[in-house]
């Protein structure tokens, strides 16, 4: 270094004002197009390179001279910089390029030493600049290379989260989400077949291999540089062969995911500290110091994406892929845009079958050579497109807790939500199950949680995005000790103390089973809403189910806002809802433990009516499949406190005697399916009309045929029909148990054959 640091002049010296300003500005400019490398832009410090730029003169060529001379200029030129550099408020400090070199390079082998040791000195941003540096400086001056490089040194040892540059950037996917982007993509390559895989929704990983030994895995990072943890993908992560047979260097790219079965049984498993989704719990388990803390935590690689050097790998990605021992995501090849909207559409179909989280599809050249030549743009491949669904999970804050209470009297926890689109719909209400359940999530008011919408499930708060970021603004959860509709005190009940309120005549839960018995499942009441029924239990005409048979229209005409139309339409809709018949009433009344199956039991079973149930008694009711002693007891309990509600609801003309429908089937003669236990799966349609029927109707078909309907496949599971799209699972555990597979086709023309349609 030839000058004392600039940095420490008088502030007011360096204050940038008129021609000085400009003059600064011009400086700097001057400075980098020399080749000067700014450490910190505008922020005072630069670094000013100086390199023997001429050729010295004729007269003085002589080796000893020469240098001597470039010295000396070197020196005079910083000199005048410095001294302007000063005068324009640009603090600088001269730095000869070679010292500088080596400066960085004992840099670089300085903080390598540290991040292997397991105690990182810079953050990787910083020790990426370093290492920048050292190259630009290196490329301008090859002939000050330093030796040994430490740019050039590979095959540091393996040392848990160590930073570990990828060979080439991980780069992430250009995004689409409509149907056009897609054509748009085929379009791009003509007559290249292209494979459509699930776009899991996990952590990526690059696998390396030295001469068939797994030699490193490290995570995506920023996409230059990731984390080497290679001992956690040893231990814990299945689909990472230890082997391979390829010589060289072989780089397999993929998805580290954790199944939705182990997260399942992880959670059941530690209710008192449950995982968030699988994608934190994977990112959380390759973050751990020690395997053995995690061991539980079992994570799976998909590969989808290789490299060979030399190449001696098949160019189609999934059949290389699959000859190296990996095993890829679903790939499935498309010769059009077309197929490939639909093999997506069916991805999405699917997303909530498989035993993985997924948030999209990946379109991708099949023929590795071809993905290669596509080549990159600045942060994407050319030869891929992620095509992406909406979200199933998101984050929002948590504005309030609400106790409400239910139809059975529990008072469950529902959370409000600042409104947020997930799985396909604005959420601003979602379920917190019970007390335990905050508890163990540590959720608190205000927080930002994740909150999570799959399919038809109603939207749960899954847990707190990060904890540590609270602003100390966030409020416990207090369950209330008293029902917040009677104020009557509350018991808990169960290991996730749930809380309930035990008055029959809390006017909440009062309106919650009236809501309850009109809804599809029981009587089916549609053209009174619950926002009708609330009104009308305040104003004291509904308190029972039965008192809507006494409803009529001068009744409801007395009412603002109930018009000639929809009293007769309330009417009409009550009027039809009195042939509910035994199950569905039986569900109507909410009795707890009793489920919609117990009620479909009791009617296949040979009780006739809801009366016959009620007179039963235990022994008689814990003879019928799948009811135990407490169902039995629960059963006899309502049953005989809603004894008077049972008889007005016969003297308001309302059925309680079982239905045709939910009789156990007659077996046709010659049934061709008796004695099978069946499972459907699929989308089932008559093939006579193409119409489609739903399941549950092509089941009650294959019982009267004589099947036993089973919910899932299993070892006694004699034969799987499958209708259209058809799930992976279903099929793979009928391989696994040796099921045999039979198409809807089949199955339709034997039902047709005996009669049974
Ligand atoms: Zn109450």
């Amino acid at each position: 270094m030839f000058f004392p640091d600039p940095a420490q002049a008088p502030a007011e010296r360096l204050a940038p004002q008129g021609f000085r300003a400009l003059f600064r500005h011009w400086l700097l400019i001057a400075i980098r197009r020399r080749g000067v490398v700014p450490l910190e832009l505008e922020n005072v410090r630069h670094t000013v390179i100086l390199t023997p730029a001429r050729p010295p003169r004729p007269h003085l060529r002589s080796r000893r001279n020469s240098r001597r001379v470039a010295a000396v200029r070197a020196e005079r030129r910083a000199g005048v910089v410095s001294v302007l550099c000063r005068w324009a408020g640009v603090a600088c400090c001269a730095v000869d390029a070679g010292e500088r070199i080596q400066e960085l390079a004992d840099q670089v082998v300085a903080l390598r030493d540290a991040y292997y040791r397991g105690s990182p000195k810079v953050a990787d941003a910083e020790y990426d600049g370093v290492e920048d540096e050292l190259r630009g400086l290196i490329e301008a001056n090859p002939e000050l290379a330093p030796d040994p490089n430490p740019l050039e040194q590979v095959g540091s040892p393996v040392v848990l989260h160590a930073p570990v540059r990828h060979s080439r950037p991980m780069l992430s996917l250009e995004k689409a989400t409509k149907s056009e982007q897609v054509v748009a993509f085929f379009d791009r390559f003509p007559g290249q077949s292209v494979v459509v895989m699930p776009k899991l929704d996990g952590l990526s990983l690059a696998v390396v291999y030295e001469d068939g030994r797994l030699a490193r895995a490290v995570t995506r990072g920023d996409g230059t540089t990731g984390d080497d943890v290679t001992p956690l993908v040893r231990a814990l992560t299945g689909g990472i062969p230890e082997r391979l047979d390829a010589p060289g260097r072989v780089e397999v790219r993929g998805e580290v995911v954790m199944l939705r079965s182990t997260f399942a049984a992880y959670n059941a498993a530690h209710p008192d500290k449950p995982l968030i989704n699988p994608r934190n719990a994977a990112a959380g388990t390759l973050r751990a110091k020690d395997p053995a803390t995690v061991a539980e935590r079992r994570l799976q690689f998909l590969a989808f994406d290789l490299h060979t050097d030399p190449d001696s790998a098949e160019s189609d990605l999934d059949g290389a892929l699959r000859t190296l021992g990996f095993t890829a995501a679903d790939m499935r090849h498309c010769d059009g845009a077309e197929a490939a909207q639909e093999v997506i559409s069916e991805i999405e179909r699917r997303r909530n079958d498989l035993d993985y989280d997924l948030d999209g599809a990946v379109l991708r050249l099949a023929d590795r050579d071809a993905y290669a030549a596509a080549g990159t743009r600045s942060s994407s491949p050319r030869g891929a497109l992620a095509f992406k669904f909406a979200a199933e999970e998101k984050t929002t804050v948590l504005s309030d807790v609400v106790w409400d209470v239910g139809k059975t009297g529990k008072i469950a926890p529902v959370a409000w939500l600042e409104p947020v689109f997930v799985g396909g719909t604005t959420v601003t209400r979602a379920t917190l199950a019970n007390q335990e359940v905050i508890r163990a999530r540590g959720i608190r008011i205000g927080d930002t949680v994740l909150v999570r919408r799959a399919g038809d499930v109603i939207p749960f708060v899954a847990g707190v995005l990060d904890a540590a970021k609270r602003t100390g603004a966030e409020t416990e959860i207090v369950p209330p000790a008293t029902c917040p509709s009677c104020a009557q005190p509350l018991t808990e009940q169960g290991n996730s103390r749930e809380l309930f309120c035990t008055n029959v005549s809390c006017p909440a839960q009062t309106v919650r089973r009236l809501i309850h018995w009109a809804s599809r499942a029981a009587a089916d009441i549609d053209a009174v809403g619950g926002v009708w029924i609330e009104r009308l239990a305040e104003a004291g005409i509904l308190e029972h189910p039965s008192d809507f048979y006494r409803l009529d229209r001068e009744r409801l005409l007395e009412f603002d806002r109930i018009g000639e139309v929809s009293a007769t339409r309330m009417i009409d809709s009550i009027d039809a809802s009195r042939g509910v018949g035994l199950r569905r009433a039986l569900i109507g009344l909410a009795i707890p433990m009793a489920s919609d199956g117990t009620a479909a039991r009791l009617c296949r079973a040979g009780f006739g009516s809801l009366e016959e149930v009620a007179d039963a008694g235990e022994e008689a009711l814990v003879a019928v499949e799948d009811i135990g002693p407490k169902v039995a007891a629960s059963l006899i309990e309502h049953l005989t406190r809603l004894r008077p509600e049972l008889e007005r609801l016969r003297e308001r003309g309302v059925s309680l005697d079982v239905r045709e429908e939910d009789l156990p089937p007659v077996v046709a003669a010659g049934a061709p399916l008796a004695g099978k236990t069946v499972v459907v799966t699929g989308a089932i349609s008559d093939p006579r009309s193409g119409e489609k029927v739903p399941r549950p109707t092509f089941q009650r078909l294959c019982e009267k045929a004589g099947a036993t309907i089973a919910s899932s496949v299993s070892a006694s599971t004699d034969l799987l029909v499958t209708g259209a799209d058809v799930g992976a699972s279903k099929l793979t555990k009928a391989e696994k148990h040796g099921v045999e597979v039979v198409d809807q086709g089949e199955i339709w023309q034997q039902l047709i054959d005996a009669n049974v349609v």
